[in-house]
């Protein structure tokens, strides 16, 4: 860029700030009215000879004297003298005689005089005023408002007013007129013509109406008013009030509870609208947690919900399921004896896959029974390890406690053979007959328990029977020692003792095995037995029919056993 090229832009520059401030001058510009009431001749005007000799009035006539920098106007003693157009008493002088003379200099010659500032800081000035002037400085005064009286202070020969003006502070004083020989505009409301006085009208062009005022949005949802001031043009705004706390279409986030952020937005009231909801990511990694609850249900993982951590569990609680866990969340692991789940079993489950007991007591009081067991866990068992515990009725127990075998007094049998996870076991063991009657219905249970896992909890570890051993009658046959009594043995979780099968007809025993154990038991029991057959037996109590009856697979052993005591006790029950 050339140094010229600069300078043709600046000069454009300058000349179009000077274009728009003359525009601004103009459009303010404040217009007067003829300073009084009545019609008084001019008797000396604005000298605009400037620096030349001699004086030319605007009109480029000669009714004025050289150097006067004002109008002036004869007038009587005590006219009233008013505004020429809005303002302010900016000064005034009130202290000289009210008559002076030629070259009189009290109030700077102009003797008692009032100056005012209007609105487009242009001035007037009113001298040779009548002493006792009530205006004050800083009154703000309206067109044609009085100002004071008449006289002939200060440096004057004859009553009369001296007009002056300048269009602002400091600056020279300028003819209001406008004629040949001065060519700004005037700045009469209307001049009228040579030998006339201007208009007695005040300006009215006007931007307002004095008194109006407006209102206007302002900031953010804010409103400003302005007033229009008594020369009909507009005051400043005031300050913006009454603003909204946002702007609209704005947003703000802000932590909330301990790992979440909530959001809110501005609405077009410029207020805040509510916060949005509290959320954020989990912690990253995941961190583990207690949940304070029980069974699987007590791991948990931190969470962030709804922006806070919390400590959420892995696993729901479920069914129960034999799996060394507190599935359903209880506090107790595998309880019920659940089947086996989907998951590794416990280390230490068993199922009974059948089992035997006899019916009667051979001739030495005893019988023998048995139970096999699978190992279900991932433990083996070891021989000696897992035994038999009975539970129930104490005073039941030990009057059916075989002391010869048992090795406590409820301990029937300790297992004597091994059996890895997946293989079977049996467990034999012996009751002796009771010396007297016994007729207790309560449930005895024989369950499976490991020296290293404790109780076998699932899933069928242990059985149930209820034993009634009754004393039967001497007869020729079966001396009072060696009579058959009956065991009724049943399993109490079961909903019919009743129906089950009973296809062991030949065991003499009531051996409701399907299978015969690999021990093969079933050949003790035949040889520790009376002998006597279930048929024979089922014959005598009257309960053949119940003979033959479906597959034990269908039914739990126990409560086959339970059939001879209920018809034992079906034939005997009217006579006890
Ligand atoms: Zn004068």
């Amino acid at each position: 860029m050339t140094r010229s090229t600069i300078s043709v832009m600046a000069g454009g520059l300058v000349g179009l700030f000077l274009l728009c401030f003359v525009a601004e001058s103009a459009e303010a510009q404040v217009r007067f009215r003829k300073p009084f009431g009545s019609w008084y001749r001019v008797s000396a005007h604005f000298d605009n000879s400037g620096a030349a000799a001699g004086c030319v009035d605007y009109a480029c006539r000669r009714n004025c004297y050289s150097t006067h920098n004002g109008t002036d106007y004869s007038m009587p003693v005590g006219t009233h003298i008013i505004a020429a157009a809005p303002g302010t008493v900016i000064e005034r002088n009130d202290g000289c005689p009210n008559y002076g003379y030629r070259g009189n200099q009290c109030g700077n010659r102009c003797g008692n005089f009032v100056r005012l500032e209007h609105d487009d800081g242009s001035q007037t000035v009113y001298c040779h005023m009548e002493r006792g002037t009530p205006i004050q400085n800083r009154t703000r005064v309206s067109c044609g408002q009085y100002l004071g009286r008449s006289a002939s202070s200060g440096s004057s020969d004859g009553p009369h007013l001296h007009f002056g003006y300048r269009p602002s502070a400091g600056s020279t004083p300028r003819d209001p007129y406008h004629g040949a020989c001065a060519t700004a505009a005037s700045r009469w409301v209307g001049q009228g013509d040579y030998n006339d006085n201007p208009s007695t009208s005040c300006q009215t062009n006007c931007a307002c109406s004095s008194g109006q005022t407006q209102t206007e949005g302002c900031g953010r949802c804010g409103r400003r008013t302005r007033s229009c001031n008594s020369s009909c043009q507009w005051g400043g705004w005031s300050t913006c009030s009454g603003e909204g706390d946002c702007s609209p279409g704005q947003s703000q986030s802000e932590a909330c509870c301990d790992c979440g952020t909530q959001t809110r937005l501005c609405g077009t009231n410029c207020q805040w609208a509510g916060w949005g909801t509290c959320g954020g990511p989990d912690p990253s990694p995941l961190e583990s947690c207690d949940t304070e609850l029980l069974g699987v249900c007590a791991e948990g993982t931190v969470r962030c919900q709804e922006g806070c951590r919390t400590c959420v569990q892995n696993l729901e609680a479920s069914d129960e399921v034999c799996d060394g866990l507190d599935n359903n969340c209880n506090g107790v692991t595998d309880e019920g004896n659940p089947p086996l789940g989907d998951g590794p079993p416990p280390p230490f489950a068993a199922t009974r896959l059948d089992a035997s007991l006899p019916s009667v007591f051979d001739r030495d009081g005893l019988a023998t029974g048995w139970v096999r067991f699978r190992n279900d866990g991932t433990e083996t068992w070891e021989p000696e390890t897992v035994f038999l515990r009975i539970d129930g009725d104490p005073d039941t127990i030990l009057a059916l406690r075989d002391r010869d075998t048992w090795h406590s007094w409820d301990v029937p049998a300790i297992a004597t053979g091994r059996a890895a996870p997946g293989e079977s076991l049996v467990v034999t063991f012996a009751l002796r007959q009771p010396d007297e009657r016994l007729d207790s219905h309560d449930p005895l249970r024989l369950h499976l328990e490991s020296l290293v896992g404790g109780p076998l909890m699932c899933p069928t570890p242990d059985m149930a029977f209820t034993a009634s051993f009754v004393l039967g009658e001497e007869t020729e046959d079966a001396p009072a020692r060696n009579i058959p009594v009956v065991v009724w043995i049943d399993d109490p979780k079961e909903p019919n003792p009743i129906g089950g099968p009973m296809d062991d007809t030949d065991a003499g025993i009531g051996d409701v095995a399907d299978a015969a154990p690999p021990q093969a038991p079933r050949a003790d029991m035949d040889e520790n037995s009376t002998g006597q057959s279930p048929d024979e037996f089922s014959s005598q109590s009257g309960c053949t029919a119940l003979a033959g009856r479906p597959s034990p697979s269908m039914f739990p052993f126990a409560t086959l056993l339970g059939l001879f005591v209920l018809c034992r006790r079906r034939t005997r029950t009217p006579r006890s």
